[in-house]
């Protein structure tokens, strides 16, 4: 038998290696167990000490002015709405192609979401788009750098600057990524990011807001950490009520998750340093191929990927005979590489969160409850985020720089790219719906 012959029509498999750790994460050592447990015997579970720790940490590692711990990404997202002075009636500016905590919460505070295109290449926020999507009434572009990809800050935030817009940087894909040399959550006014442990900076429930302006980091104190609000706040708009639940939120982090926190991020710059090392070597060995292309940054650019959080390929079926990514993705994965399945999130704008649903129960749906223009018709004008499914797929999270088993995961994705002939007559092209982060009924669409 042809080692070139597809293992989904007969052939032997690429990837004959037992992966052992090669994709195991996070990396949980004593050191993890023991931060752990010294909180439980200390009775400190719902302390602030250790997460204040963390957040010196934290400040130091990205070299900002301020850092608060959550209790989860989604609400440091919700704290960085509510610190950049979002609220009844605003808008902000969000990718559809995105995890629902870039922008959902915005509802929370009476406004509401606008969906700008993103840019083919980056996967990211297209700054091309964004002057389509202001109004008055904008107050923050939430930046996604999505799958681990720096967004073009540089365009943003002279856009954002022109209109007197926040910037927030949802960094929950992204943790240590570099754009020309800053890194990522550092160059918008206020940064965001989940650490749950799914995440390449991974932690269990936990999330982070980091910035440089005191009064967006006040203002998030104020919101959900009335322990922490204090008589020092100098924001004289929250002194009168220092002490008080501002938001009506506790939004504190667990303390288990600060002290294992403060271990992994000790350890990340390490770990992160094999994450790209291997992965910048499988796309090395697939440089060239027919209808695959890398989504990384180019390698002189003085930007890198962050952390490598649920990567993708680019896919162009146009190289290939047209054979949808649906089957190319099949035939990978008949040839050991589980993971590859096409697509990526479902457009946030698609779901009827975002359409009708009126959760609040204002009589009319909840994304223009309290506008004063009809900002789903801005949603007609998405095209590369509507095409964008057909043309991604997963590839491995490498998370140790082991070259022969590398190699092998890379030779699978070749194999298929260059015998994609055979793949042809069975092929049944997309499903309707193409994508996860399914947190939807799919058949409903
Ligand atoms: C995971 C994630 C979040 C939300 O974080 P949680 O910690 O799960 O609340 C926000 N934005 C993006 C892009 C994410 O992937």
């Amino acid at each position: 038998m042809k080692s070139t012959q597809l293992a989904l029509l007969g052939g032997e498999k690429a990837v004959t290696t037992d992966p052992g750790d090669l994709f195991a994460w996070p990396i949980i050592t004593k050191e993890d167990e023991d931060a752990a447990l010294d909180v439980l015997r200390k009775g400190a579970m719902s302390g602030t000490d250790v997460t204040e720790k963390f957040e010196t940490d934290f400040r130091h590692w990205l070299g900002v002015d301020y850092a608060l711990g959550f209790n989860n990404g989604t609400n440091a997202l919700l704290a960085a709405m509510f610190g950049c002075g979002v609220g009844v009636g605003d808008e902000i500016i969000c990718p559809s192609i995105t995890f629902w905590a870039s922008c959902t919460s915005a509802y929370t505070l009476g406004a509401t979401v606008v969906f700008a295109d993103i840019d083919p290449d980056t996967l990211c926020l297209d700054p091309k788009d964004l002057e389509r999507c202001i109004s008055e009434r904008t107050k923050a572009i939430v930046v996604v750098h999505y799958f681990g990809y720096p967004a073009d800050m540089d365009a943003i935030m002279a856009i954002a600057a022109k209109y007197n817009v926040k910037v927030i940087e949802d960094v929950s894909h992204a943790h240590g990524g570099i754009y020309k040399g800053r890194k990522l959550g550092t160059i918008g006014h206020v940064g965001g990011m989940s650490l749950m442990s799914g995440k390449a900076l991974a932690v269990g429930e936990a999330g982070m807001l980091v910035s440089n302006d005191r009064e967006i980091y006040e203002r998030a104190v104020a919101m959900g950490h009335y322990e922490r609000y204090t008589g020092d706040i100098q924001t004289a708009d929250l002194q009168p009520y220092a002490g008080l639940p501002l938001g009506g939120y506790k939004f504190r982090m667990h303390q288990i998750s600060a002290a294992v926190g403060r271990v992994q991020l000790r350890h990340y710059e390490a770990r992160q340093e094999q994450i790209g090392l291997a992965m910048n070597y499988f796309w090395d060995l697939l440089e060239g191929v027919p209808g695959l292309r890398a989504h990384r940054p180019e390698q002189d650019s003085g930007s890198r990927m962050g952390g490598w959080y649920a990567a993708r390929g680019h896919y162009r079926p146009e190289e290939l005979g047209g054979l949808s990514v649906t089957r190319f993705a099949e035939a990978v994965r008949a040839e050991g590489v589980t993971m590859c399945s096409p697509g990526c999130n479902i457009p946030l704008h698609n779901h009827p969160l975002f359409q009708d649903a009126d959760v609040y129960h204002h009589g009319r749906p909840t994304r223009i409850a309290n506008s004063s223009r009809d900002v789903r018709l801005l949603d007609a004008d998405l095209p590369v985020t509507n095409a964008v499914s057909a043309r991604l797929y997963v590839i491995p999270w490498f998370k140790h720089f082991r070259k022969d088993e590398i190699e092998q995961y890379a030779k699978a994705f070749r194999k298929v790219a260059e015998n994609y002939e055979e793949l042809l007559a069975g092929d049944q092209g997309n499903p309707p719906v193409l994508g996860g982060w399914s947190m939807f009924q799919k058949k409903a669409l």
